[in-house]
């Protein structure tokens, strides 16, 4: 009879001979230096061992399995019987492997071990029995091997690209990183950098007006992205980018954030050299084509007393030419000074109506046919710069002619409310689809379809308009329906 010390409750010796005899691998034997007799063994230590129990139970352990007592094994299963009886502790033997044979299969199959033997004492307070449990770890093994094996491909995927990953902690900003890191700030390998001293060497105005966005933005999105100019110790300038994303916990509450960083220095060297290109050689070509603009401007006016219905369509579709290069020239200078943070606004007072009416005049002359309708309203006094604005309303309009079937309507509405002046431009052209108005506003994004393929245009139009309105805090955006037309619109705050 076995009495169960904390509770006083007495079972029958069978039930607990059952529990036993079912638990996972576990092997009773008796604490009878030397023989050390097995008194229990459960049905899974058995099946393990390839045994039986009639053939062991009762005989000395060392008896049914002789290779334990061998000195030269590392591990001498006899020496940790003796320790657990004098040290009367549990002694804990290292994982080990070992082959088990699957009769259903035919194969053995190779397993991991671990084992442990604990002491059980009797009633003279000493060691009576020893309690050896064997429990399979083939599982946690192999997944340990696979996580090691996916993290060693992972490093090798990376430093293959030349990225380096990192990990930033935001409870207590604890930053760890890939050995490769400190190469990309300029720190010969090895080297250990704080986060403080990466953050020292960033550009101090990035630091500022970039990664503080893109870190707002990650907390709100999830997703860290961020393009800046770092200071190598030695006095170079990189360009490093990094992508990461966040890790939530409980309450979408941000733990952690990880990614990977890379040097582009190279591929940004050659953008900012194909963007001085072409600031060169927009700016060269800005000045014949406004000698042309001007001439052909006079021939019109001349045109007028000659009545040479010929010369005068020739004449008029030459200026539409000319301006639509004018544009595509102006549009170009534009985005390299925007790229290079050069981009200035001139503000000044004036009446908006008046400024659409300009842009609708000149549009009939190069536009011939083109319907425009333009609601007006009171004077509305903007304070902004005029021809960064005339720039918007010119895009909005030569879009909703280009995006429209020939002779179909635009309205144009202009609007002063308590806060702010509102312009809008409305077709009834081809119309956007959700999914890419979220996108026109982004260089180079252009709607690729059928109705596309014919219309010309570089996609930075609507880059430029969204800049110029949010360098003014102003708004920008669209409503459509596809195939139903397009309103774009842009409001700018009243100055008090
Ligand atoms: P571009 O017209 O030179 O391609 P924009 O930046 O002005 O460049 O416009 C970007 C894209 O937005 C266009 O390529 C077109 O797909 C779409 N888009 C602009 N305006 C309209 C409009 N009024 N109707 C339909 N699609 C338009």
């Amino acid at each position: 009879m076995i009495m169960n010390a904390t509770r006083s409750l007495v079972l029958p010796d069978n039930i607990f001979q059952t529990i036993f005899e079912k638990s996972p691998g576990s092997l009773l034997v008796k604490a009878d230096l030397p023989d050390f007799t097995i008194m229990a063994a459960s049905d899974a230590f058995l099946s393990i061992s390839s045994i039986i129990r009639e053939d062991v139970v009762g005989r000395s352990f060392f008896d049914v399995f002789p290779t334990e007592n061998d000195p030269n094994k590392t591990v001498n299963t006899f020496n940790i019987f003796c320790e657990v009886v004098k040290k009367r502790k549990v002694v804990e033997v290292p994982d080990f492997r070992f082959d088990v044979y699957d009769s259903f299969t035919n194969k053995s199959e190779t397993h991991y071990w671990s084992c442990s033997n604990t002491p059980i004492f009797g009633a003279d307070n000493n060691v009576a029995y020893i309690l050896k449990t064997v429990v399979d770890i083939t599982g946690e093994i192999r997944a340990k091997k696979a996580a090691i094996e996916s993290g060693n491909r992972l490093r090798l995927v990376t430093e293959a690209a030349a990225l380096a990953t990192w990990e930033l902690e935001l409870k207590d900003q604890s930053f760890t990183y890939s050995p490769r890191l400190v190469e990309i700030f300029g720190h010969s390998l090895g080297t250990s950098i704080t986060l403080e001293q990466i953050r020292s060497q960033i550009n101090a105005e990035d630091m500022k007006n970039i990664i503080a966005k893109a870190y707002r933005e990650a907390l709100a999105t999830g997703n860290y992205l961020y393009v800046v100019r770092v200071l190598w110790p030695d006095g170079s300038l990189h360009w490093i980018k990094t992508q990461g994303v966040v890790i939530w916990g409980e309450e979408k509450r941000a733990l952690r954030m990880m990614g990977t960083i890379l040097d582009i220095t190279e591929s940004k060297s050659d953008e900012i050299r194909k963007n001085d290109f072409i600031a060169m050689a927009s700016h060269e070509l800005k000045t014949p084509l406004t000698s042309i603009k001007a001439y052909l401007q006079m021939v019109a006016k001349r045109l007028n007393e000659i009545n040479d219905s010929f010369v005068t369509n020739a004449v008029s579709k030459s200026l539409y030419q000319v301006n639509k290069m004018a544009d595509l020239i102006h549009g170009f200078l534009d985005l390299s000074k925007l790229e290079s943070g050069k981009l200035q606004l001139n503000p000044q007072n004036f009446d908006i109506n008046e400024l659409i009416d300009e842009v609708i005049a000149e549009t009939d002359l190069t536009s011939p046919g083109t319907l425009i309708n333009f609601d007006r309203n009171e004077i509305v006094l903007a304070t902004a710069d005029r021809e960064k604005i005339e720039q918007v309303i010119r895009n909005f309009i030569s879009n909703a002619i280009k995006y429209s079937d020939k002779g179909s309507e635009i309205a144009i509405h202009c609007k002063k409310t308590a806060e702010d002046v509102q312009v809008s431009v409305t077709d009834k052209g081809i119309g956007i689809k959700p999914k890419d108005q979220e996108r026109l506003f982004q260089r180079f994004y252009r709607v690729e379809s059928e109705k596309m393929k014919n219309i010309a245009g570089f996609g930075i139009g609507l880059y430029l308009s969204s800049e110029i309105i949010q360098r003014h805090k102003g708004k920008i955006g669209v409503q459509s329906d596809e195939n139903k037309g397009a309103t774009f619109y842009f409001s700018l705050p009243l100055t008090t």
